[in-house]
C-alpha cells in the first residue's frame, strides 16, 4: 500500500524536536533508497544542526508512485470538498498550536530573525491555508449555453501529481504557495524542500498528516537539486510542476519538462527590482520604506528593492539617511530580540554577495558604508550601501540575494520608467510619491508583476504574486493560483429532441 507520506529523514539530532524529526520516515520505516544523508547547517555558526536524509531520484519515483496512487485509488480527490476543506483548517490550527517550534526551526535553519519568523512568516503560513482552505469547496465549472441542442459542461478537475521544488529563502510562506492551492484543488504532491532548508517542510508535513490528510498526498522528500530536483522535473508521471527559484535553474527545469512529458510548469524566479523615489516624498518615510524593501530578510527576497532610484532633487539627503539608516540596522544572533539582520544562508551565497561588493567597488560605485563580513564566524555580512551606481553596472543588473543597497539618481518619470523597466527581469516595483497622477503613471508603465505604492513587501493569500520577462511564469496565491492545479474538461451531451 501507498507509504504515509513519504517523509524521507532519519538519524536527526534536533534538539527538542527530535522526536518529529525521527518520525518523519516511511510509514514502513523505510529511509531513503541509497541511505545516504546530508547536513543542514546553523548559519550562524555553520555548524551542524541535523543529518537529514537525502533523496535521490529512486526516492523521487518511490513518492511519485504513492502520489500517483493516492491521486488514483486513494481518498483525496473522491473525498468531499467539505472534507478536504476540514482537514486544512486542522493543519492551520495546528500551525498555530506549534507556531514556537515552527518558528524555531525557521530561524534556525535559515538564519532569519527570530521576531519575523514568530510575527510575520508563521502566522502568514497558517492564514495560508485557512485561505485554501476556504476554497476547497468553491471551485466548480460552468454550464454553456452554445449553440445547438447540446447540454454543455465545462468540469474542473485537479490535474494529477503536481512535482513542486522550494527554495531556502521562505521555506514555509513557499510551501504554503504550492501546497495550498494543490492540496485545496484535490492534487497530490511530491514537494522537494531546498537542501538548504528541509527541517520546516519535514515538520509542517507530519502536522498535515497529523490534520487527517490521507497516506500518499503529501511526499516531502529532502534532497539536491540536481538529483532529486532534476528526478522530479523529468518525471514522466508527474503531471504538473511548480518551481521557485533562480531564472538559471528555472530554464533547467522548463526545459526538463519540456523533454520529458510536457508538464504545465508554473515558475517564480528572481527579480532586480526599482524602488523609485519621486521628488516629492517624505525622505525620512522614503528611507526607512527603501531601507526595508532592500534589507528584509538579509536581503534574500526575489522581489528586494535592489534598485534605489532617488529623484537628483532629494538625493543628496535622502544619500545621508540612507547610510545612516544601514549603519543603524542591527546585526546579530537572530534568537535574539532586536536584532534586524542574521547571517546569510550558506557560505555559497555569503562567498557571491562579497564577489558584487567587490565587483561594486571595482566599477567605481562609491561604497558608502559596509562592504565587508562581520565577525569571524557564521555568514554575517554588514549592511552595504553604494551610491553613484550606474544602470549598466553588475550591481544594478546581477540580483546580488544579499544586504547591498544601490542608490542611483534619477531627472523626470520618462527618463526612470524606461531605466526601470531596462532589466531582464519583472518581478515587482516600488514607487514612493505623493502625487496620485504620478502614482498611476508609474503602476501602469513599470513591466512587472506587483507595484507597492508607498508601501513594499505587503503580501496577502488572496493577492496574486509572480513575474514579467524572466521572473517567471504564472501566478501564485489567490485565486489566479487554483487554475495552476486545475484541468478543464468540456462534456457534452445531447438533450432528448436533439438531431440524433
Ligand atoms: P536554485 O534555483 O539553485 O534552487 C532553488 C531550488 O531548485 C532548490 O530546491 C534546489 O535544490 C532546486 N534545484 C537546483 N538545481 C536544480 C536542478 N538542476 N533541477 C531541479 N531542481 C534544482 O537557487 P539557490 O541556489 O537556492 O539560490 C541561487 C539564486 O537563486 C539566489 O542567489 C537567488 O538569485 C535565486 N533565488 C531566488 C528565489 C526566489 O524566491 N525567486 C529564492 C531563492 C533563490
Amino acid at each position: 500500500s501507498a507509504p504515509s507520506a513519504l517523509f524521507l529523514s532519519h538519524e536527526s539530532c534536533v534538539y527538542g524536536y527530535s522526536h518529529s524529526i525521527r518520525e518523519a520516515k516511511t510509514q514502513d520505516g523505510e529511509g531513503t533508497f541509497t541511505g545516504k544523508t546530508f547536513p543542514t547547517l546553523d548559519p550562524r555558526t555553520g555548524e551542524v544542526i541535523a543529518h537529514v536524509a537525502e533523496g535521490d531520484a529512486e526516492d523521487i519515483d518511490r513518492a511519485v508512485v504513492a502520489a500517483r496512487q493516492a491521486f488514483d485509488e486513494g481518498p483525496w480527490p473522491k473525498m468531499t470538498a467539505y472534507e478536504r476543506s476540514r482537514i486544512l483548517l486542522r493543519f492551520a490550527d495546528l500551525v498555530e498550536k506549534h507556531s514556537d517550534e515552527l518558528a524555531a526551526l525557521e530561524t534556525w535553519d535559515n538564519g532569519k530573525p527570530h521576531e519575523q519568523a514568530a510575527k510575520a512568516e508563521i502566522p502568514m503560513f497558517a492564514r495560508l491555508f485557512h485561505y485554501y482552505a476556504g476554497w476547497a469547496d468553491k471551485i466548480h465549472g460552468l454550464t454553456v449555453p452554445a449553440d445547438g441542442n447540446y447540454h454543455h459542461q465545462i468540469l474542473h478537475e485537479p490535474i494529477g501529481v503536481a512535482g513542486q521544488i522550494i527554495p531556502w529563502n521562505f521555506p514555509l510562506v513557499m510551501f504554503a504557495w504550492k501546497v495550498g492551492p494543490a492540496l485545496a484543488t484535490g492534487n497530490t504532491i511530491v514537494l522537494k524542500s531546498a537542501e538548504q532548508t528541509p527541517l520546516t517542510a519535514l515538520y509542517a508535513a507530519k502536522l498535515l498528516h497529523e490534520a487527517g490528510l490521507p497516506p500518499g498526498v503529501l511526499n516531502v522528500v529532502s534532497g539536491y537539486g540536481p538529483t532529486a530536483g532534476a528526478a522530479l522535473a523529468s518525471h514522466m508521471d508527474v503531471d504538473k510542476l511548480a518551481f521557485t527559484g533562480s531564472t538559471e535553474t528555472g530554464k533547467i527545469v522548463l526545459e526538463m519538462a519540456a523533454k520529458s512529458n510536457l508538464k504545465p510548469v508554473t515558475l517564480e524566479l528572481g527579480g532586480k527590482s526599482p524602488f523609485i523615489v519621486c521628488e516629492d516624498a517624505d525622505v525620512d518615510k522614503a528611507v526607512e520604506l527603501a531601507h526595508f524593501a532592500l534589507f528584509f530578510n538579509q536581503g534574500q527576497c526575489c522581489c528586494a528593492g535592489s534598485r534605489t532610484f532617488v529623484h537628483e532633487k532629494i538625493y543628496d539627503e535622502f544619500l545621508e539617511k540612507a547610510k545612516a539608516r544601514a549603519i543603524r540596522r542591527t546585526v546579530g544572533d537572530p534568537f535574539k530580540r532586536g536584532i534586524e539582520q542574521g547571517p546569510q544562508i550558506d557560505l555559497e551565497q555569503f562567498d557571491k554577495i562579497l564577489r558584487y561588493i567587490r565587483s561594486g567597488i571595482e566599477s567605481n560605485a562609491t561604497l558608502e558604508c559596509g562592504g565587508e563580513r562581520l565577525g569571524s564566524n557564521g555568514y554575517f555580512i554588514q549592511p552595504t550601501v553604494f551610491s553613484n551606481v550606474q544602470d549598466d553596472m553588475l550591481i544594478a543588473q546581477d540580483e546580488i540575494f544579499g544586504p547591498v543597497q544601490s542608490i542611483l539618481k534619477f531627472k523626470d518619470l520618462k527618463e526612470v520608467i524606461s531605466r526601470a523597466n531596462k532589466t531582464r527581469y519583472g518581478l515587482a516595483a516600488g514607487v514612493f510619491t505623493q502625487n496620485i497622477d504620478t502614482a498611476n503613471t508609474l503602476s501602469r508603465a513599470l513591466r512587472v508583476g506587483t507595484v507597492w505604492i508607498n508601501c513594499f513587501d505587503v503580501f496577502d493569500a488572496a493577492i496574486p504574486f509572480g513575474g514579467y520577462k524572466m521572473s517567471g511564469q504564472g501566478r501564485e496565491r489567490g485565486i489566479y493560483s487554483l487554475n495552476n492545479y486545475l484541468q478543464v474538461k468540456a462534456v457534452v451531451t445531447p438533450l432528448k429532441d436533439s438531431a440524433w
